[in-house]
């Protein structure tokens, strides 16, 4: 547009040459080259700036309306001034080159409509008013040619701008879709908080930009939620998620991005955060927020929350691993409910290995291979005569090697498996033991889970079925732990098994603190002593005389006591003279496969 503008001058001036020379004409036309090459350097130097902000676009389109509108009305005042001299040679032919340069500028600014108008409505219709009032026929014509493609250019811009507002439309609508499908894809829907990918890109952003290891990852869950998902259902369970994301999120700090993962998963960046100590500092209000319940409807909910936290510093690993490693901390706070916030250390890598690996084995349909059960006899003390077995557990993982009962029982329990691990090893030691001589009993473990199922006693009691086996052969131990969760349903539990006939007896009695309260709820058939209370008596007279008061209080209520981990001949001799009924332990036999007791009379199957 300015080159044609400049072009348009210098012909101007070319033909003025010849004619008398004009003042005017002369400044004009280097007023119009000036203008033009000055806004060439300019548009040229702006190509290479970053874009501009919206304001100041708006400010540059102002201008540009306001700058044509005022290059339009001087050339058109020119021209008519020009065209009021009849005399003037000029009048013929400087409206003609001022009139094309009008309608070559509004040509080019069909983009910006309002600036294509303004050099219409200045320039062009006025000095095509004026030829049509000019008085001469030639300059009439030309009036009358200028109107009929004013006409047109008003046309034109109308349909080239209609199309413009076209296209500008459906790219903000691309836009605005492309902005939301970003938004869906970095969004949990149903508490709005950024998701996993979200969270991942943040991490991964840290990395890029370098050096700052002031970062901590957490790991938050909520402890029961599947109970609640399951019991109350999904509707509930969302609605609780969406309370617990909102009360977290008054908690953030600026800066620092809370996320949800999935599922009842909360993920937490802090940063400025410089060590592990000042990282759990942070998340103390995170556990406090669910010491009150959340209202979920008509409900009060009440939830806990397990937190796992690395530190980069500490760690010193990038930043997305610290997802994994806080992740091993969260898993190793769960399985500890009285921690709430777990700092990740390195021992806990392989721990959490172990568990995950057993978990899957534990869950998988493949009927638990490798798992077996030992058989540990229990003798009467008197004579030494044996009077059964206890069974115990084992399991040789394919990865894993020998696993012992105390982790996989508890790993289980925490898992929901530990039912298909009961039923698997009571139909094992029940196919063993009713190979046995009548007057031997087994002895079951029950975890503390189990106790509480309504089912456990009808399902021991098929499988007692499916083997042929009397349920009166047939001792179930029960920890101290095991009556904890739930006492009275524990204590109807254990009475309906009695009432079936077995026996039901409390194990580990002396390892915690309350059992003697539950002696007062629950009848047991008999009570077995914790190894912890046995160890040490044949050295220690305080562990002696410990151990003399708590045989007493057993044989005070009547109760028939065992007494296990005996290993020592005079461990034997001082739990004899006690009179503790039955004894188990190393010095009568570890843990074994199956063993042989077919035949013979029981005196014959005496330890003595
Ligand atoms: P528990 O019922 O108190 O079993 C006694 C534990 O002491 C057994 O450990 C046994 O091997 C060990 N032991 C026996 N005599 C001696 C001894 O003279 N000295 C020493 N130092 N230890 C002795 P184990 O087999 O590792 O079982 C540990 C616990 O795992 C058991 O404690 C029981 O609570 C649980 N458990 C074992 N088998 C099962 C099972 O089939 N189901 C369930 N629910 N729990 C089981
Ligand atoms: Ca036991
Ligand atoms: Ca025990």
């Amino acid at each position: 547009m300015y080159l044609v503008l400049i072009c348009n001058s210098a012909f101007l001036e070319y033909v003025t040459m010849h004619g008398p020379f004009t003042l005017g004409s002369c400044l004009i036309t280097l007023c119009l080259t000036g203008v033009g090459t000055l806004r060439i350097a300019a548009w040229h130097f702006r190509q290479r700036s970053p874009a501009p902000s919206l304001a100041r676009l708006v400010r540059r389109l102002r201008g540009t309306i306001v700058t044509a509108f005022l290059v339009a009305a001087f050339l058109a005042a020119w021209s008519i001034s020009l065209l009021m001299e009849p005399g003037s040679a000029a009048r013929h032919y400087v409206p003609f080159f001022t009139a094309l340069s009008t309608i070559t500028c509004a040509t080019c600014l069909i983009g910006v409509p309002l600036a294509a108008y303004a050099v219409i409505g200045a320039g062009t219709v006025p000095i095509a008013l004026a030829l049509l009032i000019s008085g001469d026929a030639t300059l009439l014509a030309s009036g009358l040619n200028l109107l009929a493609i004013t006409g047109l250019m008003v046309a034109l811009v109308q349909r080239q701008h209609g199309q413009m507002r076209h296209m500008v439309a459906a790219h903000v609508a691309t836009h605005d879709e492309k902005l939301r499908a970003n938004e869906l894809a970095y969004s949990d829907q149903l508490t709005g908080l950024p998701n996993r990918r979200a969270f991942i890109d943040a991490l991964e952003n840290l990395e890029r930009r370098g050096h700052d290891r002031a970062v901590a990852v957490a790991m938050l869950d909520l402890d029961g939620f599947k109970a609640i998902n399951d019991t109350l259902g999904h509707a509930t369970g969302d609605a609780l998620l969406a309370a617990v994301s909102r009360r977290l999120s008054d908690i953030v700090r600026p800066g620092d991005m809370l996320a949800r993962l999935g599922g009842d998963e909360f993920a937490l960046l802090m940063r400025h955060v410089e060590d592990l100590a000042a990282a759990k500092d942070r998340l103390c209000p995170f556990a406090d927020a669910f010491e009150q319940p959340f209202a979920v409807g008509q409900k009060n909910l009440v939830v806990r929350t397990s937190i796992g936290v690395a530190h980069r510093q500490a760690s010193g690993v990038a930043f997305v691993d610290l997802m994994h490693h806080s992740d091993l901390a969260l898993y190793e706070a769960k399985a500890l409910p009285s921690l709430r916030i777990c700092a990740f250390e390195e021992s806990m890598a392989e721990r959490v290995r172990r568990r995950i690996l057993i978990e899957q084995a534990a869950g998988a349909d493949d009927g638990l291979p490798g798992l077996s059960v030992h058989f540990q006899p229990i003798v009467e003390t008197a004579s030494l005569r044996l009077t059964g077995f206890e069974a115990l557990a084992r399991w040789r993982h394919a990865e894993l090697g020998e696993i012992m009962p105390a982790e996989f029982i508890a790993i289980a329990e925490r898992h929901g498996t530990i039912d298909r691990f009961t039923q698997t090893l009571l139909h094992q030691a029940l196919s063993e033991a009713a190979t046995w001589p009548d007057d031997l009993r087994l002895s079951f473990n029950l975890s503390a889970a189990e106790l509480v199922s309504p089912t456990i006693c009808d399902s021991i009691l098929s499988i007692c079925r499916a083997h042929d086996y009397p349920p009166h052969r047939l001792a179930i131990e029960v920890t101290e732990s095991a009556l904890l969760n739930d006492i009275a349903a524990a204590g109807r539990m254990i009475e309906e098994l009695r009432a079936a006939g077995l026996h039901v007896l409390l194990d580990d009695f002396g390892a915690g603190f309350a059992s003697i309260g539950y002696l007062r709820h629950i009848r047991f058939d008999e009570i077995k002593l914790d190894g912890s209370l046995i160890r040490g008596i044949d050295h220690c007279p305080r562990a002696r005389d410990l151990l003399v008061g708590v045989v007493h209080l057993c044989r005070s209520i009547g109760m028939p006591v065992t007494a296990e981990m005996v290993e020592t001949e005079e461990q034997l001799e001082l739990l004899r003279a006690l009179g503790v009924n039955k004894l188990q332990g190393y010095l009568f036999g570890r843990p074994s496969g199956a063993p042989c007791v077919t035949g013979g009379t029981p005196e014959a199957r005496s330890f003595a």
